[in-house]
């Protein structure tokens, strides 16, 4: 006989006991959580570009002590390195008391982010106004990318050779600038256009000039007068666009959500919320068991490939390193290694529920995410975590009282996606997903909740310390 009591006892005892992170926190871990937010907020105003994180996190390392790696200077445990490949991705670590042979624990993020890059032969005068073209960069909805306030970041290589490295939109007084979109009352046949359409990828002009150069018989005034500016600031010929990368980003800088402050609104988030968490791991442990690793990775968002994406055979050089510079063979290093991918997800948006099937998708506050596989279709392009190595990060987690839970993105055959996941199984180490529940994700203003957020840092610093 069973009763209505005995039932609530069961049920207490058999279901999920997941609750809201906020619900679970002491006070005290909020407080923590909304202080470590502070530092995180300034990581995301100084890193807008990959070039960026990794000049911050070097920075930042430096100042813990991370000494350049050296091939044939003999590490030991408690060493701190860092090495960075072609200014644009970095590799930290912290090597352990243990023996190299059994393996290191990495957490891998990308510094990359949806962008709007300028072509080689960018600028240009139309209607009399000055403009660059553009290629986007990684997923957008490029709508999303009209009238928002843009700054200009990169680094353009003089005929002369002189690296010349811009920054314009950030500070107080710097100008910004915007893609234009048209206004409601004429764009009776720009509403009729299929939404991808909606603005189309040569459409995503910036506009950067209006006032002529005075002279009355030069035609291309307007521009003349901008490549005057950019060559008397900068020293650039318009043939020095084609050695250059600049990206325009959103101008504004990381601000708190909501009354209660408890979210972080800003440019970026996928992924630097994983990467500034994973870094702060390594930076915040001492004297591990395993030699720690982390990397901070750039070309993710437009699928890996290329020298500084996760793609390329650089993780696993560096690891190789590691191994021979300590007495370890690559490959048996390598194949005992196991890997956080730092990552985010897709949180549950209630005005677009539709999208996320509730069981199974992550929410808002619900802690940092353990996404078993990621891909579409029927699993197509992803690692799938295994059984046992999904055990193991749960139950360190459990064990170490960090909020988590489990996510996957979207619906069955909805959409999908894909995370550096599947280049580090490659390699034969032990992966999974691990990551913040991000809302607009790939807008050019992403929402992450500081209670994930901090959750994410202890997850990254758990599995280092284990
Ligand atoms: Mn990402
Ligand atoms: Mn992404």
């Amino acid at each position: 006989m069973s009763s209505k009591k005995e039932a609530k006892a069961l049920k207490e005892e058999l279901f999920t006991k997941k609750k809201n992170a906020c619900l679970v926190l002491s006070d005290k871990d909020i407080k923590a959580a909304d202080d470590f937010c502070e530092d995180y907020k300034k990581f995301l105003d100084d890193a807008k570009t990959e070039r960026e994180a990794v000049k911050t996190a070097v920075l930042l390392a430096k100042k813990n002590g991370f000494k350049e790696f050296k091939f044939s200077k003999k590490l030991k445990p408690g060493d701190k390195v860092y090495t960075v490949n072609r200014d644009k991705a970095v590799l930290l670590a912290v090597i352990g008391t243990d023996d190299i042979s059994e393996g290191v624990r990495i957490s891998a993020a990308h510094i990359d982010s949806p962008r709007v890059d300028l072509k080689q032969n960018p600028i240009y005068e139309d209607g009399e106004l000055a403009l660059f073209k553009t290629h986007y960069y990684g997923g957008i909805k490029k709508y999303q990318w009209t009238t928002v306030p843009l700054s200009l970041h990169g680094v353009v290589f003089l005929k002369s050779g002189k690296k010349v490295e811009i920054v314009v939109g950030e500070s107080e007084d710097d100008p910004i600038f915007c893609i234009t979109d048209l206004l409601p009352h004429l764009a009776q046949s720009q509403m009729k256009r299929t939404p991808p359409e909606l603005i189309k990828g040569e459409e995503l002009n910036i506009l950067i000039g209006s006032r002529p150069f005075k002279d009355d018989k030069e035609s291309e005034k307007v521009k003349l007068n901008i490549m005057k500016l950019l060559n008397d600031k900068y020293g650039i010929e318009e043939d020095d666009f084609v050695s250059a990368e600049l990206e325009a980003v959103p101008a504004y800088k990381a601000k708190d959500l909501g009354f209660d402050r408890s979210m972080v609104g800003a440019y970026g988030q996928d992924d630097r919320v994983c990467a500034y968490t994973a870094l702060k791991a390594i930076l915040d442990i001492e004297n591990p068991k395993k030699t720690a690793v982390t990397v901070l990775t750039d070309k993710e968002e437009t699928g890996s490939d290329g020298n500084t994406g996760l793609n390329s055979a650089y993780l696993s050089y560096f690891l190789s390193d590691l191994a021979e510079n300590l007495g370890g063979v690559p490959r048996h290093v390598i194949s005992a290694s196991e890997c956080l991918s730092a990552d985010v997800n897709a949180a549950v948006d209630p005005t677009f529920p539709d999208v996320t099937e509730a069981k199974n998708a992550s929410k808002i506050n619900y802690g940092v995410v353990v996404t078993k596989f990621t891909g579409s279709r029927g699993k197509a392009g992803t690692s799938d975590a295994s059984a046992e190595y999904v055990f193991r990060v749960r139950d360190l987690l459990d064990k170490n009282g960090v909020v988590w839970q489990t996510g996957e993105l979207g619906k069955v055959d909805l959409g999908g996606g894909g995370t550096v996941a599947q280049y580090i199984a490659n390699l034969n180490i032990d992966v999974i997903d691990v990551g913040v529940p991000i809302l607009s994700m790939h807008a050019p203003f992403e929402v992450a909740s500081k209670v994930d957020t901090y959750m994410a840092y202890r997850a990254f610093k758990v599995f280092f310390e284990d």
